[in-house]
């Protein structure tokens, strides 16, 4: 049985032709530039110089952080530069450039895990975390963070296979590709999170690998394939676990609060790569799709890869391109360079023509409500809006804002056409700064109070050498000295 979810908006989903078409390979580019940030949390820290040949997988990134994870050469070669590179946020990040040499020498860390360690969800975590595998999409938490830190948590796995975004079909073809690979690497997600049990949720619209994967026994490996009815975001975690168990994810809560965790369908893929094929997080099935794609269809890029070359390889633009987009419709980042790399994330490049365009001069609210009623997190986007126009943080707080999933329901269902999921992006923003600038005040004051507390403490420490010394000429200062001393004593006692 399935459970009733808040919200959710029903955009027609343009997922046909790219999803008819088999994955392709494109020709490798010539040089690859490799961000040293591709997960949440620190970047990592390069471990190769200029001038440096490496090897395909060769780890060239070494993440420190407990919720980062390291990055790996996705072509043999030379290393020509390290340097700041425009990434699909926006921002300048340290990137590896590697001058291809078409050889795909494979480093000696390719190899495939032993039977025996893929008994031990300790060893599968470890093999996961040094792949540097991560949430392949589009969230890129990394996996092995998650599943280490659900240890007594979580009892239920749920395999996100919604795919709900319009356009994007990566991760159906790879259902339809290699729904083996696939269920073995769920069982492997399940080994490492010391689970019995998983759901694959998967939207009706993919009913030919909802019948496939019943067909190669997913049933009988303990994952239950759910189907799903065609909603968008039917695939957001919070949604996805009460659409599946009923369990609801309190405001500011976590999946692992219920007891669940969540994966994307080709973190699935991606694991049983790392164990079964030594491969590790570099290479990424993409759509690429939109009204302004000559032909659109789905194919295996290496990470590092640019835009420019993967439009290049497929066909390129049938129509002068108005807005790119790296990631879905909804939720996917728009682009204003073509050299950004494609990343661990990328689930797909869209290109629309202008026809598309339906931003209005002066957005205007007419109070409709709907905004309200397709938010999936049940906020209430119009009050979000409006006190994120004034700037007003504590009640962008009361709002719960940080609850925003940024799934872009909102934007889509309003017909004032007001740029509400940009202002929520905005927000959070802002009250992570508030939160940030009220915990640097608590911890300069926390600072201030210790440094003064051991001036006034210093009698305390001096009494005991008072009365171990008990000298006639030093006797009335020892008895001064002394008084201070008794609260200590005290203390003592209670502590026993
Ligand atoms: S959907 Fe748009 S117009 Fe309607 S209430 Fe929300 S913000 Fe206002
Ligand atoms: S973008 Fe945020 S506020 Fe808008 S519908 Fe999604 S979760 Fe709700």
């Amino acid at each position: 049985m399935l459970f009733k979810s808040h919200g959710g908006v029903h955009p027609n989903d343009k997922k046909a032709p790219a999803n008819e078409a088999v994955i392709t390979t494109i020709p490798q580019p010539p040089e690859v530039v490799i961000p040293m940030s591709q997960h949440i949390g620190a970047p990592c820290t390069p471990l190769v110089a200029v001038g440096d040949e490496v090897k395909l997988g060769q780890k060239i990134g070494e993440a420190k952080a407990p919720v980062s994870a390291p990055i790996h050469a996705s072509v043999s070669g030379k290393v020509t530069a390290i340097a700041p590179h425009l990434n699909n946020l926006g921002n300048m990040v340290t990137s590896v450039v590697i001058e291809n040499d078409f050889k795909d020498t494979p480093a000696e860390t390719m190899v495939p895990a032993t039977e025996e360690d893929l008994q031990s969800p300790e060893k599968i975590a470890d093999i996961v975390r040094e792949a540097g595998i991560v949430g392949m999409g589009g969230a890129t938490f990394p996996t092995a963070f998650k599943i280490t830190s659900g240890w007594g948590k979580v009892d239920t796995v749920l395999i996100n296979g919604a795919e709900c975004e319009p356009y994007i079909t990566s991760d159906h073809r790879t259902m339809l590709e290699h729904p083996d690979e696939l269920l073995k690497g769920i069982q492997l997600l399940m080994k490492a999170c010391k689970v019995d049990k998983a759901y694959f949720g998967i939207e009706l619209n993919k009913k030919f690998a909802i019948d496939l994967l019943n067909f190669k026994g997913a049933k009988e490996m303990g994952i239950e394939i759910v189907p799903l009815k065609c909603q968008y975001p039917q695939g957001a975690e919070k949604t996805l676990i009460k659409t599946i168990t009923g369990r609801e994810v309190p405001p500011g809560g976590l999946p692992a609060n219920v007891g669940c965790t969540v994966f994307n369908t080709f973190t699935a893929y991606s694991v049983y790569r790392a164990c079964y094929e030594g491969w590790p997080a570099i290479e990424r099935v993409v759509t690429v799709s939109g009204s302004a794609i000559a032909d659109p269809k789905n194919v295996k890029v290496r990470v590092g890869t640019s835009m420019q070359w993967v439009f290049e390889q497929t066909g390129g633009f049938a129509k002068e391109p108005w807005k790119i987009i790296m990631g879905g419709p909804m939720m996917g980042m728009a682009q204003y360079d073509l050299e950004v790399p494609c990343g661990k994330g990328t689930a797909s490049l869209l290109a629309f023509s202008d026809d598309e365009d339906r931003t209005v001069a002066d957005p205007v609210c007419i109070r409709c409500g709907q905004c309200i009623d397709g938010c999936p997190m049940n906020l209430q986007p119009i009050y979000m809006y409006m006190y994120q126009q004034k700037g007003d943080v504590e009640m962008l707080q009361k709002l719960n804002i940080t609850d925003c999933v940024e799934c872009g329901s909102c934007s889509y269902i309003c017909p004032g056409r007001l740029h509400l999921t940009h202002a929520f992006k905005t927000g959070k923003a802002m009250v992570q700064a508030h939160m940030a600038e009220l915990k640097a005040k608590a911890e300069a004051e926390k600072a201030k109070t210790e440094a003064e507390a051991p001036k006034a403490e210093a009698p305390k420490a001096e009494a005991p050498k008072a009365e171990a010394k008990p000298e006639a000429p030093k006797a009335e200062a020892a008895k001064a000295e002394a008084k201070p001393a008794a609260p200590a004593k005290e203390e003592k006692k209670e502590d026993k």
